[in-house]
């Protein structure tokens, strides 16, 4: 694909014009200052490359090593994804995911093979560790696209995949944590989006003393509960920050070949059954051979809503680069609640980005999560290394369900933030 620069600035204001993406309460945001992050200049081509989400770290050099020597795509973002798989101290995928509100792990995953157009996925999947790879098998041993279920399972099975019990015990300790702090809430609506929402009322500070309390009283049912000493705040800090979690990785190979992939066991004690963007073709992941490659992270339903993945692909085919046309998607999810930023506090995003040139980009909704944290992503396109994602919006997400609010002077002194 060629494009001119004079046509890259013709679309982007286009594109942002008939996406009718003007935002309520949004002034000049850091997108403008980091314009430019990732770009390779025209004729200028950085393959291969790899992009993917902070949690791939440490399996990004191996993987590149592979695609050097000629591995497919698709099989290298999967040695990518395998490894916070196998991992059961990554709570966000596979091994050690953390459960659904009754205790179960659903791992959700899907996967597109550029020089094939294939795509598989599976959702709601039980019992199977490494749901990335099914994703694969779906399409490469059947003429679906998509399982679900107990179906997604026992094709798993009979393709030769082990069944195990994905719950570790930590994960189900710090779920029955969960348990006893929300015993009087849970997921069922209105959500956000519901007309009958409200945001929580104002309640009277909290004291930091009763907060310290709250926390010292988390932490010694974590040690009832035979939580080892070193992640008991962690512990804590899941149960009151319910976190997200979730790897991408997008792929490019020398000879211009690319796939993504996506694999997740979604958000922690959501309801049985339910299933995100993480395996939803267009949303959690979108791979076209002619253009490049995105994925997401964060609130699925969001995600889910704006097709994410796909836009920002259909985005970069009308000719906006990577960053445009992935903040062109977070727009859309701004627009869904009309710029409410009481609504938009609740929700988070973060969208990966690789072009066909090899031209990335990284962006998320807000600059991190409540706990402080900036979102990075991972890049390898001859060197290693993590970069901060470009925020659409200043400040911090807090994250769903709604949370108490932690005193300032607390948060400054504890180890809860760790
Ligand atoms: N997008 C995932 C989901 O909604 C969660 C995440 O990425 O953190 O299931």
């Amino acid at each position: 694909m060629t494009v001119s620069r004079r046509d890259f600035m013709k679309n982007s204001v286009l594109g942002a014009v008939a996406a009718g993406v003007g935002v309520p309460g949004m002034d000049a945001h850091p997108q403008a200052e980091n314009a430019g992050r990732g770009h390779a200049s025209e004729g200028d081509t950085r393959r291969p490359t790899i992009i993917c989400a902070h949690n791939g770290y440490a399996y990004v050099e191996a993987a590149y090593a592979s695609l050097k020597n000629g591995a497919d795509t698709l099989d290298v973002g999967i040695q990518v994804v395998k490894g916070p798989e196998d991992d059961p101290n990554d709570d966000s995928v596979g091994l050690g995911g953390l459960p659904n509100e009754e205790g179960v792990v659903e791992l959700d995953a899907c996967c597109m093979h550029g020089p094939t157009r294939r795509a598989g996925a599976v959702g709601g999947v039980r019992n199977i560790k490494n749901v990335s790879m099914v994703s694969k098998a779906v399409f490469h041993n059947t003429g679906h696209v998509m399982l679900v279920g107990e179906g997604a399972e026992r094709f798993a099975v009979a393709v030769g995949f082990p069944r195990e019990n994905l719950l570790t015990d930590r994960s189900r300790k710090i779920w029955l944590l969960w348990k006893e702090f929300n015993s009087d809430r849970d997921w069922w609506g209105p959500g956000i989006a519901d007309p009958s929402w409200r945001p929580p009322g104002e309640q009277p500070k909290p004291q930091a003393e009763l907060w310290r309390d709250r926390i010292e009283h988390l932490r010694h049912r974590a040690a009832d509960l035979g939580i080892e000493p070193e992640f008991q705040m962690a512990a804590v800090r899941r149960v009151l920050f319910p976190p997200t979690g979730t790897i991408h990785c997008s792929v490019l190979s020398e000879k211009g070949e690319m796939s993504g992939i996506t694999t997740t066991s979604g958000l922690a004690f959501k309801l049985p059954g339910r299933v995100g963007d993480s395996p939803i073709i267009g949303a959690g992941c979108y791979t076209d051979q002619d253009v490049g490659s995105a994925g997401a992270t964060g609130s699925g339903e969001e995600n889910i809503k704006v097709a994410g993945a796909h836009t920002i692909v259909e985005n970069m085919r009308r000719g906006m680069v990577p960053q445009d046309a992935a903040m062109d998607a977070l727009k859309r999810i701004v627009r869904n609640y009309n710029g409410d930023m009481t609504r938009l506090r609740y929700m988070d995003m973060t969208y990966y980005v690789l072009r066909k040139d090899g031209t990335y980009a990284g962006v998320s909704l807000w600059e991190g999560y409540s706990s402080g944290h900036p979102h990075t992503f991972v890049v390898h396109d001859g060197r290693l290394r993590s970069e901060t994602a470009t925020p659409l919006l200043k400040g911090f997400s807090q994250e769903w369900p709604p949370h108490p609010t932690v005193p300032e002077e607390l948060k400054k002194n504890s180890e809860y933030l760790k």
